[in-house]
């Protein structure tokens, strides 16, 4: 039932009746909250932390700030940077750490990255003479912690992963992880939350990684904004990637002084209207019991699965935990060609590399199908999506 509230909130769901959404592990769909605050904001005028009369605007922008703070327990509001998504957030840590990292150093990854936590590190390691160290993962799609603990030595500098995948929905056991990589290094931790930022309650200063990276439109809010946040400590020993406006606290011809965090990373004027939207996205957000929602989400993606286990020549890219998101094959047909006549029957789903090549690779696939629900889907979507795939399977099989 309350799936069925929350997903009177979204106009997707009245203007695309026909459709089937299930590829919210690629960007959610928009609460009308989100769509009324953008408009009201492109309908007033004004910059954040740059005039006098702009105080609305700026006390909205901080606030979504505190809203990020409250939802993740994030240490200090100072710990908030404010980044256009999940990848740039990735990439001034790669680049803000590069002073740190020399020629024979290690950096650790798992094999199992989306593109934006790989290629970073792989083009900083290059850069530096470094080695990229990949991980494994075992047959349950978890990181080889054997591997992991093997690794792990006074010249790993960075250990960065996701927490759950997006190419099979496998959330790492971080919680077992972090304590090893502490025990037997001092390297800097990140975790990518883009895929776990919307599907879990996350308590930033629990799990114990220097920095975490996110994007708000995995979880109800606009694209083009992401946050960067972590340990204080950690993030002051970034160096900015961008030098420009309101960075800075004092600047001569030859010398510039920084500003504190977080506003020494946001150099230029940032993206208020996305910001400030994503503010009231949070804010409504607290309206509902995430626990409730949260349960309702993972017993849908458990009847999925379960119904999915019956076909035929399907393989499910899984764990023994179950998650929003499901990957399959069917051994017997080219997930391009179902993913095609699903579409034809108003599915929305992913289908292809899922932006990770290098684990595709090494899966020995060209791609997977994959599904991914949010809190909005409800069982009649799930029931629509198997009527379609019933079809599509037996049209194929004609
Ligand atoms: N990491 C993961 C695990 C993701 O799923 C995504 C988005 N698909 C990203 C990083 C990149 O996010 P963005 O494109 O919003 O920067």
């Amino acid at each position: 039932m309350i799936n069925s509230d929350f997903r009177s909130h979204f106009p997707f769901f009245k203007n695309e009746a026909n459709w089937v959404y299930l590829d919210s592990a690629a960007t959610t769909l928009k609460p009308q909250v989100l769509i009324d605050e953008t408009m009201a904001f492109y309908q007033s005028a004004g910059s954040v932390h740059r005039s006098q009369y702009d105080l609305a605007q700026t006390e909205a922008y901080e606030m979504a700030r505190d809203l990020v703070v409250k939802r993740f327990n994030v240490e200090s509001r100072n710990a908030v940077i404010w980044t256009s998504g999940t990848t740039h957030a990735i990439n001034l840590v790669a680049n803000g750490l590069s002073d740190e990292i020399k020629a024979g150093d290690d950096i650790i990854v798992s094999v199992a990255e989306h593109h934006a936590n790989f290629i970073p590190w792989q083009q900083l390691a290059e850069r530096k003479k470094a080695n990229l160290i990949v991980l494994p993962v075992d047959e349950n799609y978890y990181i080889d912690i054997n591997r992991l603990s093997e690794s792990l030595s006074s010249k790993t500098k960075i250990v960065a992963f996701n927490l759950v995948s997006n190419v099979t929905g496998v959330r790492q056991p971080v919680e077992k992880l972090i304590p090893i990589i502490r025990e037997k290094s001092s390297a800097k931790i990140l975790l990518d939350m883009a895929q776990a930022v919307n599907s879990e309650q996350i308590d930033i200063q629990q799990l114990d990684a220097d920095f975490y990276a996110f994007s708000a439109h995995k979880m109800y809010g606009p694209t083009g904004v992401g946050v960067l946040t972590g340990k204080l400590q950690s993030l002051a020993t970034i160096r900015p990637l961008f030098f420009g406006g309101k960075m800075l606290t004092d600047i001569s011809e030859q010398k510039l002084i920084l500003a504190e965090l977080p506003y020494r990373l946001e150099a230029g004027t940032p993206n208020i209207a996305g910001i400030i939207s994503f503010g009231k996205v949070l804010a409504w957000l607290e309206q509902w019991d995430l626990t409730i929602l949260n349960n309702s989400l993972y017993q849908l993606a458990g009847k999925c699965q379960n119904r999915l286990q019956q076909y035929a020549n399907i393989q499910i890219l899984k764990s023994n935990v179950i998650t929003p998101t499901i990957s399959f094959n069917f051994s017997n047909h080219h997930h391009a060609d179902i993913a095609t006549i699903l579409t034809e029957q108003k599915i929305a789903l992913r289908t292809g590399e899922h932006c990770a090549k290098p684990y595709l690779r090494y899966l020995e696939k060209t791609g997977t199908l994959r599904i991914s629900l949010a809190h909005y889907n409800t069982g009649e979507d799930i029931t629509r999506f198997f009527n379609a795939l019933d079809m599509t399977l037996q049209l194929l099989e004609d």
